[in-house]
């Protein structure tokens, strides 16, 4: 016994096939994708590191830059303001008011300027500031604290009158810082000079001055460390490495200094370097100390782009993507092949069965009917003549019919082994149609059977394999006679038509819908096997006759209706007529 493959089982299995290895695969892509994003972070994040670590050591180089500056004479622009101690740790810049032995020459004149000038003699005090000025004598002489009196008396002057050679005289005065000016008069005359002229006066040190003493005034003992830490409020202290110069910054400008100090040329695009004040909180993808000498103070990254990991993973999933898709798409290939195989084999399973089932059943009916005849012949006793040739006629009939049917499987057989060749030659379309004719002619002259022949005269040759084609027409006369009445009508026709040789088999018989002409060419179908099995036939007839047929170039076709017969028409290309 043969047993079926279940369709579901190998739908399933399939299934199973494509379904098992796609879900391994999607989760190993799933896992390489997740490392791959961990990877090129972790990557991406060391590069940062590496980058900040390099800021540190610029920032460590700055500040052993301004140390030397600051411990040498380069000190302008160095901070927003310096003070600068000497050997024994006492201020020595700002210049602090001092007690000193006063120039009576220059207080006298100081005197009777002020005398002058309470009495109202604008004149005679500018007068006399301007010969004093002239007279280089009293350049340097201070009071009593150490202010000098020379500048103190032009601003006198300056504020009576407005003389260019005064003005110059004071300022170049307030930008000397050789001469031994206090700085608390050298801020005050400054200040008012801003005053008087707030056009032509300006002062680039005074900011610097003022920080200075502002911190002098709150810090009694300022520091010595050589590391960066919070003095005033918004101002940074650090001190040369001899302590001999401290520095002073404002935050905006320390910060802008590091910044500038610490910023690297190859700073990958994606992220941006902050310096960041202590206790200072923000959103940094990384962060690292300063160094030791900026205590609290931290180098990080921002992020300016969000998608830096994603965009430098992407490329490598891509890939992965394709290869995941490629050998997905190789699952799904080699499985429709496979399940392709798999539908070919079990076809060709049922039809071996098909046909052993049906090879039986048609051979046993002729061949028990053929029995029974021998077998009736054999006990009539006496052997009636009359009867006996009706009996071998029947006997006849059963045989022919066995053999067309043993013919068509020897066919069918051939076919499906690819053994079928035919023996193509010139043959007269009369002479198939003419065979096929003789063939049935005795058979067809029954009783309630009408036969006709048309064959219309001229007919051309045809290149065609003669006992094939004898087959086709046969095979469809036989259908004829099976599937009509008691009253057979069968007309079978030859003509000519447009370069083509049309064969026609006409019947009065049951008829087919256009549904069923459309599949009685399949092999095995039968439209009523009931019928088709009293008539003896397994359904491999008009399979034959397609396949003869697309072999020969030709074409059939059926014009049929239910109940009022068919039309099978064959059509052959006509041989080409070689010219003499
Ligand atoms: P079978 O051996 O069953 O006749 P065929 O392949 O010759 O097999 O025909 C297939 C089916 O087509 C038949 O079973 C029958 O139902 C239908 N058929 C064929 N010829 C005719 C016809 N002339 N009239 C009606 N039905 C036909």
């Amino acid at each position: 016994m043969t047993s079926r493959p279940n369709p579901g089982w190998l739908v399933l299995m399939l299934l199973l096939a494509v379904l098992v290895p796609s879900v391994c695969l999607i989760w190993f892509m799933n896992q390489a994708v997740r490392n791959e994003k961990l990877a090129v972070r972790q990557v991406l994040m060391e590069v940062y590191r590496e980058n900040l670590v390099l800021a540190q050591g610029r920032l460590e180089a700055w500040r052993a830059q301004i140390m030397r500056d600051a411990e040498t004479n380069h000190r302008a622009g160095i901070a927003d303001s310096v003070i600068c101690f000497d050997a024994a740790g006492k201020v020595v810049y700002p210049v602090p008011e001092y007690a000193n032995n006063a120039d009576p020459a220059a207080l006298a004149l100081q005197a009777k300027a002020r005398d002058l000038n309470k009495a109202g003699k604008k004149r005679e005090t500018v007068d006399l500031i301007l010969d004093s000025m002239a007279r280089d004598r009293l350049a340097g002489a201070v009071d009593g604290r150490g202010r000098m009196i020379m500048p103190s008396l032009e601003l006198m002057a300056l504020e009576l009158t407005n003389a260019p050679a005064l003005l110059n005289a004071l300022q170049t005065d307030l930008n000397d810082y050789d001469n031994a000016m206090p700085a608390p008069q050298r801020r005050f005359l400054m200040r008012r000079l801003i005053e008087l002229y707030p056009k032509q006066s300006s002062f680039s040190t005074l900011a610097a001055e003022d920080l200075a003493a502002r911190y002098l005034d709150t810090e009694p003992k300022p520091s010595r460390e050589p590391k960066l830490t919070p003095s005033l409020p918004g101002v940074w202290q650090i001190a040369s490495g001899n302590g001999r110069v401290l520095m002073l910054f404002q935050t905006e400008t320390l910060q802008a200094r590091l910044r500038e100090a610490a910023s690297l040329r190859a700073l990958p695009s994606a992220v941006s370097l902050a310096i960041v004040i202590p206790g200072q909180a923000g959103n940094y993808l990384l962060a690292i100390p300063a160094g030791e000498s900026f205590p609290g103070w931290q180098l990080a990254l921002t992020l300016k782009d969000r998608d830096v990991f994603k965009a430098a993973a992407n490329e490598q999933i891509a890939s992965y993507v394709w290869v995941g898709v490629m050998t997905m798409a190789v699952v799904v290939i080699l499985a429709l092949l496979g399940a392709g195989l798999i539908r070919r084999q079990v076809a060709v399973a049922q039809l071996r069965n098909d046909l052993l089932a049906n090879v039986t059943h048609e051979l046993k009916t002729p061949l028990s009917s053929m029995r029974l005849l021998v077998d009736t012949l054999l006990q009539s006793r006496p052997l009636h003549e009359e009867t006996a040739r009706q009996y071998l006629q029947l006997i006849a009939a059963e045989n022919i019919r066995l053999s067309r049917l043993i013919d068509n499987f020897l066919t069918f057989s051939r076919i499906e082994r690819n053994k079928i060749t035919f023996d193509v030659v010139k043959v007269p379309a009369g002479a198939i149609a003419e065979r096929a004719a003789a063939a049935v002619r005795e058979r067809f002259a029954a009783d309630g059977c009408q036969f006709a022949m048309q064959t219309a005269p001229g007919l051309p040759q045809v290149l065609a394999d003669a006992d094939a084609m004898v087959t086709v027409l046969l095979n469809l006369l036989d259908n004829a006679w099976k599937y009509s009445g008691d009253e057979k009508q069968i007309i079978l026709s030859a003509g000519a038509e447009n370069g083509n040789v049309v064969f026609a088999v006409k019947d009065n018989g049951i008829g087919l819908s256009p549904r069923e002409t459309k599949r009685i060419f399949k092999r095995f179908y039968q439209v009523d096997q009931r019928l088709a099995r009293t008539g003896g036939g397994c359904g491999l007839g008009l399979s034959i006759v397609q396949f003869i047929l697309t072999a020969h170039h030709g074409a059939i076709r059926v014009e049929s209706e239910p109940g009022r017969g068919s039309t099978f028409i064959v059509t052959l290309p006509a041989a080409p007529e070689v010219s003499p």
